[in-house]
């Protein structure tokens, strides 16, 4: 019997498991966490998605990325199209990219809150408390050799999360600066950058943020 002749769930689940055998580890992994947020029946957020039937927003760009952006949660764009930063404020961190000659395909862009929450307002600490696992394990997925936060809220979950809480300030203060540490998987920077959306109507802050964006560059 040829493979045309079985049953198509047969079919389908052969197929799945070669195409498995050829994902990098890394790949599987983050596949793991996507289908784990898209079933996440727990977060009151879920109900809001499938009622407003909106997408989650899981991450997306290179697993062997040394540069991860992590922002607060998506918007309403971003949860229409599923991705991370497609709306104004991705524009904004598009061209921030391109002034410093760096790919957004190279990079990997996530969210602490993986879906929206409601009215764009800021994330709840339940929330955080609920999607920030399936960013710590973004992150020892990728490993990356820079994480970028982008905000408020992302710049305290990662500086706590990297035991450098002792040295959060406000971000007017943090914001530009590289705080380095050690992981489980090595070195790892921590630059600490305003959220886009901040600068979308403050041409100081767009200054302030391209500026900022130029210690980057020796990630490349
Ligand atoms: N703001 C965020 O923090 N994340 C997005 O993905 C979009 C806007």
């Amino acid at each position: 019997m040829t493979q045309r002749q079985l049953p198509y769930s047969f079919c389908q689940a052969d197929n799945i498991l070669a195409i498995m055998q050829h994902m990098p580890n890394r790949t599987i992994a983050l596949k793991q966490i996507k289908d784990e947020v898209v079933n996440l029946t727990q977060s009151p957020l879920y109900t809001e998605r499938i009622k407003n039937k909106m997408l989650p927003v899981i991450g997306e760009g290179n697993h062997q990325a040394k540069i991860m952006f992590v922002g607060e949660a998506p918007g309403r764009n971003e949860a229409i199209y599923g991705r991370p930063f497609c709306g104004a404020a991705g524009k904004l961190l598009d061209e921030l990219l391109a002034s410093v000659g760096i790919p957004r395909q190279d990079v990997y862009i996530t969210n602490i809150v993986k879906d929206r929450p409601t009215n764009n307002r800021d994330p709840l600490p339940a929330e955080i408390e609920i999607y920030g696992p399936f960013l710590d394990r973004q992150i020892n997925i990728i490993q990356p050799a820079v994480i970028v936060t982008l905000g408020r809220y992302s710049m305290i979950y990662i500086m706590t999360k990297f035991g450098l809480q002792h040295k959060l300030t406000n971000i007017s203060n943090m914001h530009g600066q590289l705080f380095t540490t050690t992981t489980s998987y090595g070195p790892l920077a921590i630059l600490v950058q305003y959220h886009p959306a901040a600068a979308l109507y403050n041409g100081s802050l767009r200054t302030t943020l391209a500026k900022d964006f130029q210690a980057l560059r020796q990630y490349i």
